[in-house]
């Protein structure tokens, strides 16, 4: 038996008052579990065992799918489960989890940003950067991690007037013309992109940001994630129909 720290990321309904979940852990990356009579809500194991939850998972591990024991909540992110912004915004967060790692791959790194940036989506700091901070890590898990501290083409840092998500990043003055899909975008969009790459976990404070801005982020990291990833992520939909309200 184990007891790992943990966040639940994914649910979903099992047999008759089963549950089946995923946890992605510190400690071995994504594990998924059954928990026995967990849909019961006079289960010990009902309440620990919701999506978002952080907490301390007590399982007998067995290769392919483990049994939950017990687990004991840590956080409990009550914020996250009420408001229904920060649900669809935490709902990405954990479905580039889902998506973006394999089982039995070790993102400790990874692990650190997500608990922290649920910490601060709780505690109502702006979610929509910390998203796309969030975003700019998951590219170094994808390996398609943007060039965001020179042209690309080129190599130089000096001039820098665009991104060209084709191509993969920064985009010099003399260079624009060399990539079909150039966009020019303002230094502070530019400077954003390159502090994202380089900012660690404890360093994140509170960022504000124009509406405008956040656009434009939100462009490039989303057409960026698309053509490079492949992937289709549900929960950005749930985004944009709250975007919409
Ligand atoms: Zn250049």
């Amino acid at each position: 038996m184990e007891k790992i720290e943990g966040i639940v990321i994914k649910t979903q309904e099992y047999k008759e008052k089963d549950k089946l979940l995923w946890i992605f852990t510190r400690t071995y990356g994504k594990v998924s579990l059954v928990a026995h009579s967990a849909k019961k809500s006079s289960s010990h194991l009902s309440a620990c065992t919701q999506r978002f939850t952080y907490g301390l998972y007590v399982f007998t591990w067995r290769n392919g799918l483990s049994t939950l024991r017990s687990g004991e909540i840590l956080n409990n992110f009550n914020m996250i489960k009420t408001n229904l912004w920060k649900t669809a915004y935490a709902s990405y967060l954990l479905e580039l989890i889902d998506k973006g790692i394999h089982d039995g791959e070790q993102h400790p790194y990874v692990y650190e940003w997500l608990l922290r940036i649920l910490q601060k989506i709780d505690e109502d700091e702006d979610a929509e950067i910390l998203i796309r901070i969030f975003e700019m890590k998951m590219t170094e898990v994808f390996g398609i991690q943007p060039n965001v501290e020179s042209c690309v083409h080129c190599n130089s840092c000096e001039n820098l007037v665009g991104f060209t998500v084709a191509d993969g990043g920064f985009l010099c003055g003399n260079c624009f013309v060399l990539s079909q899909d150039a966009i020019l975008y303002p230094p502070a969009v530019l400077h954003l992109l390159y502090l994202f790459s380089k900012i660690g976990p404890k360093q994140i404070g509170n960022i504000s940001v124009k509406q405008e801005t956040k656009n434009m982020l939100k462009k490039i990291l989303y057409d960026y994630l698309d053509r490079h990833t492949g992937i289709f992520f549900n929960s950005r939909k749930f985004i944009e129909e709250l975007d919409l309200l």
